[in-house]
């Protein structure tokens, strides 16, 4: 029977950027929906940001901005990101959305209904200068066992114990500084620990293929905990101020973010479904229809670090609200990612950042096939290694897979006008393809992607050896060989189309160039091909460059440090405060009559268009006062263009016109960007008129 699938990788937080883990997440989610979509199933794969919760209300406040603006900017880069590693999510919603408030409040309301939704009172710190009730890494103060100052309200740093915050010696807000009161409030909380809960996730554990058997472990541990380590009941609300959904019928109650953020996979799905996308993906039935059909699968991919929430709660969560929701078909865990060995640190600033690898210009194909290569179906982490990255790229994908083609196409093309012949017949050719296939099917259904890339390059390798023996380049001197030689290409070509497809779910972006270019093909690959003697090939076009160990270097260099001031600071005073521009990134210092050549005008973008042809730029139609341009501008990763129609920008109005190949450009905006993202356009503050002149 084919399936259609529901797909979603976990929501990242709208705090910041995708890092690295992110990435591999989405890979891991994005290869495997790419399959299911070439064995003929139908596959809705969906995202969104999570945007509620303290940490976020507190950055926006600090930022001086509300949190729907710091989530709305977060959420304007992640295009970039997504399209960069060629991550076809077929939408991306967010949690604060209509969507979500109406789910969350619909499936709280039925928990109720069911008797599993309970209140009581819990006393908490509260910061009296804020306002607020603090979350227990909001509180500091002295360690209760070591003494150590400013330990965080659950565990010491320098000694380990894990403590209440009420145990806390000296307590006070890490906000505000003020000594936390304890008051009492009224919380809700869902009943994980009810019989009906506990009997059910027991069921849904024990299926076989829900999750992986060691998540299943882990998870029933901490069902069947006793004594401290029994299941609690959770607790599902946060008084106000707090920036997240509205719990029905208690004013001032807030869902904590944790119960809406799951809930955003639906919202999502929904926003999909409501915005005509799903239609246009073949689906006709409804949202609640297809949420509950038979055919229907729902597949989330996690992390390690949220197997509590995803195995636990969440299936608890759907199965007791009842139709048409219903606890997920199967959650597949991946660990973590580390770089040479060491666990990312945020922090520290290590590890790999996912836009300095497109800034620099790496194949995002390269990543995705290092992924699939050292990814498993376990909950293993995968450690990516500078050398290693080296070697597979180059000489499993190059040497082994690439070459075939830039090795037997222009015999081909020369001696044969790319015709195709094959003397030998191609039935034990088609069935070897065939064997090869099966088992690269099984093993990524299996989401076994490193033994599907040992498989694919075993099969390559079988390729280029006949190949050698044919000895082709010596076959090309004697008019004789004529037929043997276009039968050892021709051979060698059908593998290499063969592999093509195999590895269409890894190396999306190069598979349909090899089609279109080489092959002519006009339709999308799927695994039939894989089984189609080609008859005819183009001329070769150049299809991937070698990784170069001077890529990898100034992929993994450390950030660079902070500049030390050129005159040593006298003896006991503080250096003045480091610049986040690093030294190095700065440019020679100009006179005031050298800035003052650079006219800067204030200008409104009055059109915004998409650009035919154009992979990063919008025409944009500006007004300066008196007069109109026409600026190409390199934002369209992170604008959509019908956002930008009525700003207020800075533009350079001076600038040589300059012949572009999509027309003349008269001028430049100015828009920042960094390692954290961008490009961010610039705007003035309000009361400044188009035509200003900026100095
Ligand atoms: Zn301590």
């Amino acid at each position: 029977m084919s399936e259609t699938f529901f797909v979603t990788t976990a929501l990242p937080y709208a705090n910041g950027p995708f890092h690295i883990g992110h990435i591999m997440e989405y890979i891991q989610a994005d290869i495997w929906v790419r399959f299911e979509r070439m064995q003929g199933h139908r596959v809705h794969f969906v995202g969104a940001d999570d945007a509620h919760g303290a940490p976020i209300m507190l950055k926006a406040e600090a930022e001086q901005q509300s949190p729907e603006q710091l989530v709305a900017r977060i959420a304007a880069g992640r295009a970039r990101y997504l399209e960069g590693f060629l991550i076809g999510f077929d939408h991306w919603h967010s949690t604060h959305s209509r969507e979500n408030t109406e789910l969350s409040q619909d499936i709280y309301r039925r928990l109720k209904a069911v008797g599993l939704i309970d209140s009581r009172p819990i006393e908490q710190f509260f910061d009296p200068v804020k306002g607020m009730f603090l979350a227990d890494r909001y509180i500091k103060g002295e360690c209760p066992k070591c003494h150590a100052k400013d330990q965080y309200g659950d565990a010491c740093e320098v000694c380990g114990s894990v403590y209440a915050p009420t145990e806390l010696i000296e307590p006070y807000s890490a906000l505000t500084g003020a000594k936390p009161l304890l008051k009492r409030s009224e919380h809700f909380f869902f009943r994980l620990s009810d019989p009906r809960c506990v009997d059910f996730l027991e069921q849904w554990l024990g299926a076989t293929g829900h999750v992986q058997p060691q998540v299943a472990n882990k998870a029933r541990e901490w069902l069947s905990g006793k004594g401290e380590q029994a299941l609690g009941d959770w607790d599902i609300s946060r008084d106000a101020p707090y920036f997240g959904i509205p719990i029905p019928d208690a004013p001032g109650k807030f869902f904590y973010v944790w119960l809406d953020a799951p809930i955003g996979y639906l919202a999502a799905l929904k926003s999909y479904f409501e915005s005509g996308k799903a239609r246009a993906n073949g689906e006709t039935r409804s949202f609640e229809t297809f949420l509950t059909a038979a055919d229907t699968r729902q597949v989330h991919f996690i992390g390690k670090d949220i197997i509590y929430f995803h195995t636990l709660f969440w299936p608890a969560m759907l199965h007791f609200a009842g139709a048409p929701y219903r606890a997920p078909d199967n959650v597949h865990v991946h660990g973590f990612i580390t770089v040479s060995g060491e666990k990312m640190s945020k922090s520290r600033g290590t590890g790999i950042s996912p836009l300095r690898y497109l800034e620099l210009g790496m194949n995002p194909e390269w990543l995705r096939y290092y992924i699939a290569a050292k990814l498993n179906a376990n909950v293993e982490d995968l450690d990516f290694n500078p050398a290693d990255f080296i070697a597979r790229v180059n000489s499993d994908l190059i040497g082994k897979y690439v070459n075939i083609a830039s090795r037997a196409a222009s015999f081909i093309t020369h001696h044969f006008a790319g015709a195709l012949e094959y003397p030998g017949g191609t039935a034990e050719l088609t069935q070897r393809a065939r064997e090869t296939l099966e088992q690269v099917q099984a093993s990524y259904a299996a989401r076994e992607f490193s033994r599907a890339m040992r498989e694919i390059m075993a099969f390559a390798d079988r390729v280029n050896q006949e190949f050698d023996a044919r000895q082709p380049w010596v076959l090309a001197k004697d008019p004789a060989e004529r037929s043997a030689l276009q039968d050892s290409c021709a051979r060698a070509l059908y593998g290499f189309k063969t592999l093509t497809c195999l590895l269409a779910p890894v190396l999306p972006a190069l598979a349909a160039r090899v089609a279109r270019e080489l092959f002519g093909l006009e339709h999308p690959l799927s695994f039939a091909d894989a089984l189609e003697p080609p008859r005819h090939i183009n001329p070769y076009q150049h299809l991937m460059r070698r990784v170069e160990p001077k890529q990898l270097e100034a992929l993994l260099e450390a950030p660079p440090e902070k500049p030390v001031p050129e005159t040593p600071a006298p003896s006991g005073a503080t250096p003045p405060p480091a610049s986040t521009v690093a030294a190095d990134e700065r440019s020679p210092p100009i006179s005031i009559e050298e800035f003052k050549k650079i006219d800067l005008r204030v200008a409104r973008i009055a059109a915004a268009e998409h650009v035919t042809g154009a992979d990063k730029l919008l025409r944009l139609t500006l007004e300066l006062g008196t007069e109109t341009r026409t600026v190409f501008a390199g934002i369209k990763s992170a604008y959509d263009p019908a956002t930008l129609v009525g700003r207020l920008t800075v533009m350079v109005a001076n600038l040589a016109p300059r012949k572009m190949k999509f027309g003349l450009s008269e001028g430049m905006v100015l828009a920042a960007s960094g390692p954290a993202g961008g490009p961010f356009l610039l705007a003035p503050d309000a009361g400044a008129e188009p035509g200003m002149r900026i100095s």
